[in-house]
């Protein structure tokens, strides 16, 4: 997909296959964060099932008795063909990007065609029995303000919890402006409007997402990143596919962590975790809430290391 909120070029200059880290090397540096205390772990991408086998990569992860959650976020074009073997592998939960449940507004949005195998993805998860499953919602004024009650419905219907996220001016988000973004605010209103009242759920976590109940029980989240930027709590951290390694979303750069990796030097890795992790200041999304002018962060979509689709979200 060229979601336009993250990857908007057609073609880009993939990395060669030499510098994209194998499954034996992400589990060595997973086995390495684990150490220092690491104990959840997200697959994102890009698209994560793009990786051939990648239960083969949950399996090793899911060996690892430090490491107590392994979740996928995918857009489920090909979760139907997977989902047994992730599941089987010990996988253990599942975010769905899903923005609009409308044929048209999909394409025009992923520039391709798919919205019927999203759909028989989640239905595949929803029939093996997968617990937890999660739909990420970027709200864009213009584009799916309209469909928010829509998607927390279908999201409500299923079980699925859905967590609407503020459109964000991350790399890759070029056609991003302030008056697309949906605040917080008024996607409660437009919620509330439907649904009736909406009760805060106090915060137990450092999860991103606020946490919100319609008056039946249903809960749902907002993640606020645009509008009020949750640094403060943020406890996540990124390795690309190339082994570089990110503290924030918006950092512009990274740690290398591939070439200590690829030449043995695993006690140079423990240091280098140590040591950025424990002097970290990244405060990306507070440092461009404070700016006057804000557009898509960056200039180089061809930059290795550029945009949400290398990061992950
Ligand atoms: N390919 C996978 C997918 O489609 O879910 C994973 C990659 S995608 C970068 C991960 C998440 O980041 C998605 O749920 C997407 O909604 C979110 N995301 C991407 N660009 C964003 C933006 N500009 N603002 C807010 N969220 C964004």
């Amino acid at each position: 997909m060229r979601c336009t909120y993250c990857m908007p070029e057609e073609d880009y200059e993939w990395l060669p296959r030499k510098d994209v880290l194998h499954y034996g090397e992400f589990t060595s540096l997973v086995e390495l964060f684990a150490e220092a205390g690491v104990q959840r772990v997200r697959l994102t991408g890009g698209e994560p099932l793009l990786r051939r086998d990648l239960f083969r990569l949950i399996k090793q992860l899911s060996s690892m008795p430090a490491i107590e959650d392994i979740a996928l976020t995918t857009n489920a074009l090909r979760l139907r063909d997977h989902i047994q073997d992730l599941k089987n592998a010990g996988l253990h939960r599942l975010t769905v990007s899903l923005d609009t449940l409308d044929d048209v507004k999909f394409r025009s949005l992923t520039r391709r065609d798919g919205l019927r195998r999203v759909m028989a993805g989640i239905q595949a998860a929803e029939e093996l029995g997968m617990k937890g499953t999660k739909i990420n919602t970027v709200a864009i004024r213009g584009f799916n303000d309209g469909e928010l009650t829509k998607l927390l419905s279908f999201a409500k219907e299923r079980g699925i919890e859905i967590r609407f996220i503020e459109y964000m001016d991350v790399g890759g988000a070029t056609d991003w402006k302030s008056t697309k973004v949906v605040p917080k605010t008024e996607i409660l209103a437009i919620l509330e409007k439907q649904f009736g009242k909406i009760e805060a759920i106090p915060k137990v976590d450092a999860a991103p997402a606020d946490h919100f109940r319609l008056q039946d029980g249903t809960q749902f989240g907002i993640i606020a990143s645009t509008t009020n930027p949750f640094c403060q709590s943020c406890d996540r951290s990124r390795i690309t596919s190339d082994g570089q390694w990110f503290r924030c979303l918006y950092a512009l750069e990274g740690t290398d962590l591939r070439t200590p990796l690829r030449e043995n030097r695993m006690d140079d890795v423990r240091q280098l975790i140590q040591t950025h992790w424990s002097q970290r200041a990244d405060r990306g999304a507070e440092e461009r809430h404070g700016l006057d002018q804000r557009s898509a962060q960056g200039d180089d979509p061809n930059h290795p290391h550029f945009g949400m689709h290398v990061r992950g979200g």
